[in-house]
């Protein structure tokens, strides 16, 4: 085996999104002793960072340590008993694992199924939860990165308030891109991941869990179906007051990297930095639409930082995609279950979220374009970009 140098490229895809620099030299730091007191002390700091990031008070706040799915799971596994109804909203594929998520542990999953790339009607979640009042938990998504369509939170979370049910809200792919208002908004449980749009690298998972919905684990009688992600085992570890006793070894040096994320989040300001994903978006989206691209998405629906535009007629999806990679070093996404084929899913998050990268991606699409059949004016288009920032 020799070392592993992987090629220098710049990913616009649905995540993992470019790593910041500072990030990765963070990361490169020498490892602690995971019980280490300088250790302790930065993951306070990471504690208190996140709790900033998704704006809340929840004392139960911390990053899980393995991906978004992990983060996902530990909302599941330990708000769920057997016998539980859920009412699941599904637009994409991560509402479908949230239903799965429901069954696993035990729950009923009563499903909505929303047209993908259409946002969920809030007017039928209140119809939902009026015909099943055994239902006592709502979960969706907030941006559902399989189609590139934001959920309106504050009005689910509403609706479901009025049912009197907690929310458990999948913020994957909007923390740090879009506003996320934990609080204000009175979600229960949250999970998010550090790849997306906190410009930090794969696996650690951000939760945050509400005084509501610690009574309802505290109330459990049965014990939670996992224990690497049941939160009375996991927080004895976390929480200064649990002792700091060895639960698992932490992702020490994946932690640096979060807790630098996190530094330079607040040194742009979080308000600064949803705003450079709307700006960015808006000069994507006009260099893509002078490429004579459509969006899948309404324009009130859609994400900034998840762009999905239709494969023109005759086009090869792949090969572009094909092209972009090895020509241009640009990594996009391609569409997942009934999408597949159809649309691209073009990433602004975080650190891909700047100027650099959306005349990167209009310049390759339009060189993409060209050698495929398909004549465009690259020059115009990168115009109309540069024109929209
Ligand atoms: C990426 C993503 C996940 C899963 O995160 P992993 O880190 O890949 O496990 C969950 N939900 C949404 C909306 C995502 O975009």
């Amino acid at each position: 085996m020799q070392s592993f140098h992987p090629p220098l490229r710049t990913l616009m895809g649905p995540g993992p999104s470019d790593v910041h620099e500072r990030v990765l030299a963070a990361m490169a730091r020498p490892t602690l002793g995971h019980l280490d007191p300088a250790f302790q002390g930065m993951m306070e700091e990471v504690k208190a960072g996140l709790k900033a990031l998704f704006k809340t008070e929840n004392r139960l706040t911390f990053p899980v340590s393995a991906p978004g799915s992990a983060g996902m799971e530990t909302c599941f596994v330990n708000l769920i008993e057997e016998g539980d109804t859920v009412v699941v909203v599904k637009n994409g594929v991560f509402g479908e694992r949230m239903r799965e998520n429901v069954v696993r542990a035990g729950g009923t999953a009563i499903l909505i199924d929303v047209e993908w790339g259409k946002a969920p009607d809030p007017a039928v979640v209140d119809a939902t939860l009026t015909a099943h009042p055994e239902a006592s938990i709502l979960a969706f998504v907030h941006a559902e990165t399989s189609t590139g369509v934001l959920a309106d939170a504050a009005a689910l979370c509403a609706v479901a308030q009025k049912h009197d049910c907690l929310t458990i809200m999948d913020a994957v792919t909007s923390v740090g891109g879009v506003p996320v208002l934990i609080d204000e908004w009175g979600v229960d449980a949250v999970y998010t991941g550090s790849q997306k749009c906190l410009s930090c690298t794969p696996g650690l998972s951000p939760v945050s869990f509400s005084e509501r919905a610690l009574e309802r684990v505290r109330a459990r009688t049965s014990p939670v179906n996992s224990w690497f992600l049941d939160l009375s085992l996991v927080m004895a570890y976390w929480d200064g007051a649990g002792g700091r006793s060895y639960h698992h070894t932490a992702p020490v040096n994946a932690l640096y990297g979060l807790h630098e994320s996190l530094v330079m989040l607040f040194e742009e300001g979080l308000e600064a930095a949803w705003g450079r994903h709307a700006a960015m978006h808006k000069s994507l989206a006009a260099g893509l639409e002078a490429l004579g691209l459509k969006f899948l998405v309404a324009p009130e629906s859609r994400l900034p930082q998840l762009n999905t535009v239709i494969v023109p007629e005759g086009v090869d999806e792949a090969s572009i995609r094909a092209h972009l990679l090895k020509a241009h070093n640009l990594e996009i996404g391609a569409g997942l279950g009934p999408l597949a084929g159809k649309v691209w899913r073009i990433g602004l998050m975080g650190t891909s979220a700047r100027p650099e990268n959306v005349e990167l991606c209009i310049t390759a699409l339009a060189d993409a374009f060209n050698r495929h059949q398909h004549p465009v004016d690259g020059e115009k288009a990168l115009a109309a970009a540069r024109a929209a920032a």
